[in-house]
């Protein structure tokens, strides 16, 4: 690996590797540097709303290139909790997808290696400033060895493990929430089921179904103990009577909190997706927001590097603290969801 580069990103998820394609048009070139192995798979819901749909498509992944990565349009929305209940099976009305995550994320890496390569297995460590940039302290996620890069600017797009976006003061100060998630063979729903868990408070359950299992998976939207959400996953995984695979994989959310302030440090360090906090904070639906944020921090970084002054730095933290408060205003939960995920 060389040790000197322009750009260092931390993290091959949607938002990282909307940062890469940013820069690598704008004639920047880097290094992303990504914990996990190729292929790996995640431990998310992989539905896509319409809008997360939008963005695959301006990576010029259309209904074709969307179902040769095994995907489908899902084609029946019901939500369900607190006395009411939005159903529609109409697909015309439906733009949204379910596609395993390990598929498209492998496909938006494999696009941006060329230009950006992908460090697989190094984990990123620390930050630390160093003359006019900043020096990348990182680990073989295999040997353990240790090893450091030195770069001009830095885009932090690891996910909610956001330690380093948190070190920086760059995290959105997010609300802490966490889910659970189970591939199962069993009776198929017809279509993407959220139901809400009165136990839960804030919080529901989701069950659609892949090609030829059931993704089946509960979500807490505040602090909640594993004990608990594990107790109500078993719960309402048992409705859908799965034959086997009753193996959950946990992962956090980083929830919009409203609270953040700036999202960038103005020596070149700027945050991204879950990093920044930019999970919504009804749904915690992630995706749209780390296409939107991490291709706006790839931007901010390109035109910080053209002339090393902060401004474009400073704009792209008004710039999510803007998307932050547009998209995710308050609304009942399901009627939120129905919104989200119908694309009405
Ligand atoms: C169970 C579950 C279900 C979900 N379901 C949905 C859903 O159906 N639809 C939806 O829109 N959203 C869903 N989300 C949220 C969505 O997964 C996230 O919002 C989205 O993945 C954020 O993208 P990202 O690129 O910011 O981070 P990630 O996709 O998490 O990518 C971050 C990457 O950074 C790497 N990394 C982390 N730390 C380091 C480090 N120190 N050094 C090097 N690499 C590092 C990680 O290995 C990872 O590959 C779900 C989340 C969970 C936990």
């Amino acid at each position: 690996m060389k040790q000197q580069q322009a750009v260092v990103i931390v993290g091959a998820g949607p938002a990282g590797c909307s940062a890469a394609r940013e820069l690598a048009r704008a004639g920047i070139t880097g290094i992303i540097c990504e914990r996990g192995m190729p292929h790996k798979e995640k431990p998310c819901g992989d539905a896509y709303t319409p809008d997360a749909v939008a963005a695959l498509h301006e990576w010029g992944l259309d209904a074709d290139g969307l179902a040769a990565l095994g995907g489908w349009r899902y084609q029946r929305v019901i939500i369900e909790g607190f006395g009411q209940r939005y159903e529609d099976g109409d697909a015309t009305q439906v733009s949204g997808w379910v596609i395993r995550r390990a598929a498209v994320d492998q496909w938006l890496r494999d696009q941006i290696h060329d230009a950006f390569p992908i460090h697989y297995g190094v984990t990123v460590t620390q930050i630390r400033r160093c003359g006019d940039g900043f020096e990348v302290m990182t680990r073989s996620s295999s040997s353990g060895e240790p090893a450091a890069i030195t770069c001009g600017a830095v885009i932090l797009a690891t996910g909610a493990a956001n330690h380093l976006s948190r070190a920086w003061g760059i995290d959105g100060q997010p609300v802490l929430g966490a889910s659970l998630s189970l591939y199962a063979q069993g009776a198929p729903p017809p279509g993407l089921e959220f139901r809400f868990a009165k136990d839960l408070q804030a919080g529901y359950a989701w069950v659609f179904p892949m090609r030829d299992q059931l993704n089946i998976g509960v979500c807490a939207l505040k602090p909640t103990s594993a004990a608990t959400l594990r107790a109500r996953a078993n719960v309402f995984a048992q409705a859908w009577q799965p034959h086997s695979g009753m193996t959950w994989r946990g992962g956090g959310h980083a929830l919009w909190s409203g609270e953040g302030i700036v999202w960038h440090e103005p020596t070149g360090i700027v945050s991204c997706g879950d990093a920044a906090g930019l999970t919504d904070p009804h749904s915690a639906e992630g995706l749209t927001a780390a296409f939107r944020s991490g291709a706006a921090a790839g931007a901010a970084i390109a035109g910080f590097l053209a002339d090393r002054r902060s401004a474009a730095l400073a704009d792209y933290s008004a710039w999510v603290k803007d998307f932050g408060t547009r998209h995710y205003q308050t609304l009942t939960a399901p009627l939120l969801l129905w919104r989200m995920w119908a694309g009405v």
